[in-house]
């Protein structure tokens, strides 16, 4: 397969693409055949430090920029790539497998979100004055530095956007990692900000595996570290960058609580627990994975979402009426079907899916448990595919208190017609991304992020601009120093 979208080489430095064979290959593989459709190499030793150098020189006279200059090349970025979103959603359906039914609503417009809305921030990002009596004193917010971004798989386009575009904002230059599962989109990324006027090394991308992301965040050229991905990872890298003092956000893993009351409407409800759970086949960070029901509601719940998965149309992912395309990788697939058997092993009832389909892709039925209880491994751990685990309960409280019964703390939704249960619920739940009456929601203008092991930091709003800046504090004597001697 060609198109005219595909990145020319592995890694994109100081304003072009760069090649180096001696890195160890990585294969793209398309996820619905199985096809290998492109080959990068990983980052040497050499080409990581080669961003790095690059992103050092560029940063300072990108900070010395007015805001306004630097909003103007990230608004202009987000202009070309709305005008490209076919071929950039093309793409990303190349990279991930998620259908282009999604892909050409969901990243690279997502992309042009952040993009535009931290290009228009740019230009405002002030600090403030302090009235002391006849003295002041005042702040000025700075950028950090070079910035590394290390990105998951599931939103390659979105990932790199989400950081970049605070980042660069603040005039700091980024040094961007890719998931070796997903490697070209960041690329084309690259591509468009030097399009748009970014100078050469603002932001850089290299490929590689873990131990490349490795190398950049102990980097001492690196003051910053943005990580998506699972919470071991994100273990790592946060102790790795604490040694050095780093800032960092963790945008890591979930198992959200999605809560639907018995006087929630059931279609909606139903609605919220599809977008929840099968939206990129079940791929997401933020996915409500333990439903709860309460007991009255239950089977009409049940039999309804049977019917609706009836219309999940499974298939050609360049096809835009296919709505359910492949996992990722041979290997998430292999994950998922290992957390399905445990379900059934573990006395789960199987109310639909649960099949690989032998189509020659990576593709899993949406998948329905039902009667799953807090102990099962399926309530427990992070599957990050198309399973949805629903639990019953009848108390408000109980429900409450099982649904922070766990480490993880990202999302958490409620389902009810009583509002004032609603937020009453909702103020009990531990999660940085909350819904009411909905799921899954990620506008840029909202912060997102997690709480407990789910992470630290904010993404979007004006939230993530505390996250790439800091603030400098000069005090502004007007009369004399009294000193002691
Ligand atoms: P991983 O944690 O496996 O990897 C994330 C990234 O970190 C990859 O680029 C990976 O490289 C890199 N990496 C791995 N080890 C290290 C290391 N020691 N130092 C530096 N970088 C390293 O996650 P996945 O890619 O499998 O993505 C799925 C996970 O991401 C899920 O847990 C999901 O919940 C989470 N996620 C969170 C989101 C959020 O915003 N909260 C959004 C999307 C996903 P490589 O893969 O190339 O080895």
């Amino acid at each position: 397969m060609t198109y005219p979208t595909q990145p020319t080489a592995s890694h994109y430095i100081n304003g072009q693409y760069v090649e180096d064979t001696a890195g160890a290959e990585i294969p793209v593989i398309y996820p619905a055949t199985g096809e290998v459709i492109a080959t990068v190499h990983a980052g040497t030793e050499t080409v990581v430090d080669k961003a790095l150098a690059a992103a050092k020189a560029a940063q300072p006279a990108w900070a010395a920029m007015t805001g306004r200059e630097r909003g103007r090349i990230l608004t202009r970025a987000a202009q070309i790539i709305r005008e490209r979103n076919y071929d950039l959603s093309v793409l990303e359906t190349w990279d991930t497998g998620k259908p282009l039914q999604e892909t050409l609503v969901a990243d690279a417009t997502s992309a042009a979100d952040a993009l535009e809305y931290f290009g228009g921030l740019a230009g405002s990002l002030t600090g403030e004055h302090i009235p002391l009596g006849e003295n002041w004193a005042y702040t000025v917010r700075e950028a950090l530095g070079v910035c590394v971004g290390i990105g998951a798989w599931n939103y390659p386009t979105q990932i790199a956007c989400w950081k970049a575009s605070p980042a660069l904002a603040c005039g700091n230059t980024m040094v961007f990692k890719p998931s070796e599962t997903t490697p070209l989109c960041a690329l084309k990324i690259a591509e468009i900000l030097t399009e748009a006027g970014a100078p050469p090394g603002v932001f850089n991308v290299v490929q590689g595996m873990g131990e490349t992301g490795a190398q950049l965040v102990t980097d001492p050229r690196v003051a910053k570290v943005s990580l998506t991905g699972s919470v071991p990872t994100g273990k790592r890298v946060y102790s790795a960058a604490a040694s050095h003092m780093k800032h960092v956000t963790m945008e890591l893993g979930g198992k959200s609580p999605l809560i639907v009351f018995e006087d929630a409407d059931i279609d909606n409800a139903v609605g919220g627990a599809i977008l929840g759970n099968f939206y990129s086949s079940g791929q997401v960070c933020s996915n409500g994975t333990r439903v709860f029901v309460h007991s009255a509601i239950k089977e009409q719940f049940l039999t309804r979402l049977a019917e609706r998965l009836k219309g999940a149309v499974i298939g050609d992912p360049m096809d835009e009426a296919t709505s359910f395309g492949p996992m990722v990788s041979e290997r998430q697939l292999e994950i998922v079907l290992g957390y399905i058997a445990k379900g059934k092993a573990e006395g789960a009832r199987l109310i639909t899916g649960g099949n690989r389909l032998e189509t020659g892709g990576f593709f899993i039925e949406p998948t329905v448990f039902a009667d799953v209880t807090d102990e099962m491994t399926i309530a427990r751990e992070e599957i990050f595919g198309p399973v949805m685990a629903v639990l019953d309960f009848t108390d408000e409280d109980e429900v409450i208190e099982r649904a922070n019964a766990t480490d993880f703390g990202l999302s958490a939704g409620v389902f009810t017609r009583d509002l004032s249960r609603a937020h009453r619920v909702i103020g009990k739940l531990q999660a940085g991304a909350c819904f009411i009456n909905s799921y899954n929601d990620a506008p840029v203008e909202a912060p997102f992020g997690g709480v407990k092991a789910s992470g630290v930091g904010r993404e979007n709003a004006k939230a993530a601009i505390e996250h790439y800046s800091q603030l400098k504090t000069v005090f502004v004597r007007m009369g004399d120093v009294e000193a002691p001697y």
